[in-house]
């Protein structure tokens, strides 16, 4: 059984990038990331810091905006309707979730479709659905990195993968079917759960609920990707699946955390380097 590395990985491909930004460097070009966040939620503020913190890590030129809770909606889009006109700025992350006062879908839909490196604008994620994204969604990006990156053949294979949000399930359903996957998407409404899973040759979690993935739902030999980040009653991180037991079953698992998490940031990070290039190319 192999552990796919995805903290090892990460940081392969941070110096892959790191690299890139140096060169992009010596021809006046810094790429930059504006990261928003709204309110005190200390989950969002954890995700904030790791995501400054790589920008850090690889010469990102990176800002965070901090704002308050109870911010009106059109203070909001006025914030990123400045953050779409600066030029220092390629990338525009507005973390989630937002206050419940403010409409989520206005505020996604006012980013700069060429700055959404989140790949949250329905112009993107139309994109993806074309098979012609710009901005790979980052989380769904990680895992193909993840499968690739550890020589997983996609093509012809049964994929099942649980769960079906905007930011991660969906968007990769869509990608896989692209890259020639055969993909069942499951989600609270499924029926037979189990048996479905088991008919998986990669079996992908996106839950958030842990302990929902056990052995008995695991095709012998399976690859199993844990997206889920949740914390157990000791606050200890945890996935979705039961990682000693699948583990045994599986050919390969990734573990959480140190799996998927590592390399969503990273491809955030890939996402405003590419977007840096674009703007470059273009004036
Ligand atoms: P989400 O929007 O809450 O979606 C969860 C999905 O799971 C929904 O589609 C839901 O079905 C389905 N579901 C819930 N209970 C189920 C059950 N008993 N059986 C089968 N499906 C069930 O979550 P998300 O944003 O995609 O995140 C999922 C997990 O991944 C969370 O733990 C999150 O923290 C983690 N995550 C990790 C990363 C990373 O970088 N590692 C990135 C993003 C998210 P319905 O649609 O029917 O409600």
């Amino acid at each position: 059984m192999k552990i796919l590395d995805g903290k090892k990985l990460a940081e392969e491909i941070k110096s892959e990038l790191r690299t890139e930004v140096l060169g992009l460097k010596e021809k006046g070009i810094v790429p930059g990331l504006a990261v928003v966040i709204v309110g005190e939620n200390s989950a969002s503020k954890i995700y904030v810091k790791n995501k400054k913190r790589a920008c850090e890590e690889i010469g990102i030129y990176s800002q965070v905006f901090e704002l308050e809770e109870k911010i009106f909606q059109d203070e909001l889009l006025e914030v990123i309707g400045k953050l779409n006109a600066d030029e220092k700025v390629h990338g525009i992350l507005v973390q989630l979730p937002l206050p419940a006062h403010i409409e989520k879908e206005k505020i996604i839909l006012a980013i700069d479709p060429k700055k959404d490196v989140d790949c949250f604008h329905p112009e993107n994620i139309g994109k993806v659905f074309l098979g012609q994204e710009i901005f790979p969604p980052c989380t769904p990006a990680g895992i193909l990195e993840i499968l690739k990156r550890s020589e997983i053949e996609i093509v012809g294979k049964d994929v099942v993968i649980v769960g079906r949000s905007n930011i991660v399930g969906k968007p990769l359903a869509l990608m896989m079917i692209n890259l020639g996957a055969t993909v069942t998407v499951c989600h609270s409404k499924t029926e037979n759960l189990k048996e479905k899973c088991l008919g998986a040759d990669i079996l992908v979690s996106a839950v958030g609920y842990t302990g929902l993935i056990t052995k008995d739902m695991i095709k012998q030999r399976a690859v199993v990707i844990d997206v889920g980040m949740n914390r157990d009653d000791e606050g200890k991180l945890t996935g979705d699946v039961d990682f000693l037991e699948v583990s045994q079953i599986a050919s390969a698992i990734t573990p959480v955390p140190g799996g998927v998490g590592p390399m969503t940031i990273t491809m955030l990070l890939k996402n405003t380097i590419k977007s840096a290039k674009f703007y470059a190319n273009r004036s």
